[in-house]
């Protein structure tokens, strides 16, 4: 009667399985996903590896006030235009203002300026980007062909719930709930 102690076997190695292993999507260390993006994400990432072969990769989800004056900072010192980036130009503009008038000072006081800026906003009830608010992803972009991205497109375009941006510095897409 060896069955039962096979089948325990086969029961014990499938349940040590972690969880990660099923994902099919890879992140950065320390990228934060709210469970809402979690399961669009899944969505996603399993439709594209089922179109394409290849694993989606997340480079960014929810940010603190700090993670994003950091990621502002970036695409400020790459020339970026952030009024045309983000919707709320005000906002936007609040937070380029700090950049420019702490930048000479160095990256970290820059930041930490720019942070304080994105936390008031944000105690009155303005968020600058949907990162903040646990509603967008990026992914990147850069190691995707162009039929790689137009699957990908396609796949995000077929989702009336979410909303597709390219952006620039380094090259993602950047994905939002609506
Ligand atoms: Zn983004």
């Amino acid at each position: 009667m060896r069955t039962p102690a096979v089948l325990l076997l086969v029961a014990t190695i499938l349940a040590s399985v972690p969880a990660s292993a099923e994902l099919p999507y890879t992140v950065d260390d320390g990228v934060q996903l709210s469970p809402r993006i979690e399961s669009l994400l899944t969505r996603i990432a399993t439709e594209y590896r089922r179109r394409s072969g290849r694993t989606l990769h997340v480079t960014s989800g929810t940010r603190t006030p700090q993670a994003q004056a950091e990621a502002m900072f970036d695409k400020l010192r790459h020339g970026q235009n952030l009024l045309r980036l983000y919707r709320d130009e005000h906002a936007a503009n609040e937070i380029v203002h700090a950049f420019r008038v702490e930048r000479r000072r160095g990256r970290p006081a820059a930041v930490h300026a720019m942070a304080e800026v994105i936390r008031g906003q944000m105690q009155r009830g303005c968020f600058v980007s949907r990162h903040l608010s646990a509603g967008a992803i990026d992914i990147r972009s850069r190691t995707m062909n162009r039929s790689q991205r137009r699957i990908f497109a396609n796949i995000v375009g077929a989702m009336p719930d979410v909303e597709l941006l390219p952006e620039g510095a380094p090259p993602h897409f950047h994905l939002q709930l609506r």
